[in-house]
């Protein structure tokens, strides 16, 4: 209920702030017959579209004409609503699956923008992978040694319990990229004969390489690239 009232509350000051910024600024609205808005927006959701489908790789920071697409994008309910759409594709997936009882159906999540700050942990918690019997692995490349303790805090904090390991970056796996690290963590996990069904992240670098699973979920993130 109270996420809810956010949710609503933050559409309604996105709505006054951009009802009341032309008049703060003395900036003209678009008429049918000035496009420039329409325009950037539309550049903006191509930009957008194209980072989510990896057609725009190695991008360092979102262009510039894009910052206040990509806020209200993020803030204004419709990056809520396509993490919604995904979780509901993957509790759809997961209902289908046929469990073994030997424990070792796994999932893999990625941590950051997966499931700290993200409406996946909200959901998961009531329906998700671990009630359903699947034993879920968080991968993260966060340092263990700097990072470690803060994570599992973090994940505490959020209640993110019930999950079966944390696996951080150690030293042996220092420097390597993401694709690179993750696919031998994966592999590793497959050798101790777990059966990943699902691997979920925001970044394509947790999904790409080896070892996948059966199935990967891409969550959105216009915000940063890890290559
Ligand atoms: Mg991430």
């Amino acid at each position: 209920m109270i996420s809810e009232m956010m949710e609503r509350l933050q559409e309604v000051l996105i709505f006054l702030f951009l009802a009341i910024f032309p008049k703060a600024t003395g900036f003209k609205p678009c008429t049918k017959d000035s496009t420039s808005i329409d325009v950037g927006s539309a550049y903006c959701l191509s930009w957008r579209l194209g980072v989510e489908a990896n057609n725009v790789r190695a991008w360092r920071t979102v262009p510039a004409q894009c910052f206040r697409y990509v806020e209200t994008y993020m803030i204004g309910g419709q990056y809520d609503r396509d993490i919604g759409l995904i979780v509901e594709q993957i509790l759809s997936y997961a209902n289908q699956i046929y469990l073994s009882d030997d424990g070792m159906d796994a999932w893999i999540l990625d941590v950051d923008d997966t499931c700290i700050s993200n409406l996946l942990y909200y959901r998961g918690k009531r329906y998700g992978l671990v009630q359903r019997g699947f034993k879920v692995f968080l991968l993260t490349g966060r340092d263990q040694e700097t990072l470690g303790q803060a994570t599992l805090d973090n994940l505490q904090y959020q209640g993110f319990i019930g999950y079966e390991r944390l696996i951080l970056r150690t030293a042996a796996y220092k420097g390597q990229s993401a694709v690179t690290y993750k696919s031998q963590i994966r592999k590793q996990l497959e050798e101790e004969g777990y059966r990943v069904w699902g691997n979920v992240g925001d970044q394509w670098s947790d999904l790409q390489g080896e070892y996948l699973g059966n199935r990967t979920f891409k969550l959105p993130n216009p915000m940063y690239f890890v290559p």
